[in-house]
């Protein structure tokens, strides 16, 4: 397997919620308070101007700074827990020395969601970005092809819609947050997708 580069991967991602701010906005009017696509195009915007300064940084500084950079940029309870996600994909990450292997790589995704969940003190079921990325790291497991990761990330976005809200703000509207899907749930599908085309641009 060819080392795999971070950076096209986070722009890639980067640039996908940044188009998508307005849709992600719409999805928190309905059952937050309507900041997730302004919190997610501020942060990601951050870290966008940040990478052309992390010019001759490895994988690891600059998955580190992006994570940062989120936690203090994004604000919102999804900005601790994004940070926190690429917080730990940078200490997990398969140093430059060794080739990565699907396996390490699949184990650095899995640590990075053991992680926003710990931060959350959240599960999957409960209506949050866990409910599309938990599924999405269990398929990773098997080596799975990006046209059935990004099913999947779809599927589990979707699967938000009938659930009721146990975190976050939408919580507060119990019953009523049944019917809509949830924002951090559809970011997480988003930036799952545009890493998936990432990779295979680089096949
Ligand atoms: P806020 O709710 O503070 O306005 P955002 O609107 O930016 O923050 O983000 C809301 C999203 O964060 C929710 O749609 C949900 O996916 C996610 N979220 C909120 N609380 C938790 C939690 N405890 N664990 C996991 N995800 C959470
Ligand atoms: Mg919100």
């Amino acid at each position: 397997m060819n080392p795999v580069d971070a950076r096209p991967l986070i722009e890639s991602a980067a640039r996908r919620v940044i188009t998508h701010a307005e849709e992600l906005t719409r999805l928190d009017q309905a059952i937050g308070d309507g900041d997730h696509g302004l919190n997610m195009k501020r942060g990601f915007e951050a870290v966008l101007a940040e990478l052309d300064q992390l010019d001759s940084a490895d994988d690891v500084a600059v998955l580190a700074a992006v994570g940062k950079t989120l936690v203090m940029k994004v604000g919102g309870a999804s900005g601790p827990l994004y940070g926190t996600l690429f917080l730990q994909f940078g200490k997990g990450w398969p140093s430059a020395a060794s080739a990565p292997s699907a396996a390490s790589l699949h184990t650095c995704f899995e640590g990075a969601v053991q992680a926003v969940a710990a931060r959350g003190k959240s599960q999957p079921g409960q209506k949050t970005m866990l409910d599309v990325l938990f599924p999405v790291v269990a398929l990773t497991a098997t080596g799975a092809s990006c046209g059935a990761v990004r099913a999947e990330a779809q599927r589990a976005a979707q699967a938000t819609i009938p659930m009721e809200a146990i975190r976050g703000r939408a919580s507060f509207l119990k019953e009523r947050s049944i019917g809509h899907m949830d924002p951090g749930a559809r970011s997480s599908q988003l930036m799952i997708e545009a890493v998936c085309d990432a990779l295979e641009k680089r096949e």
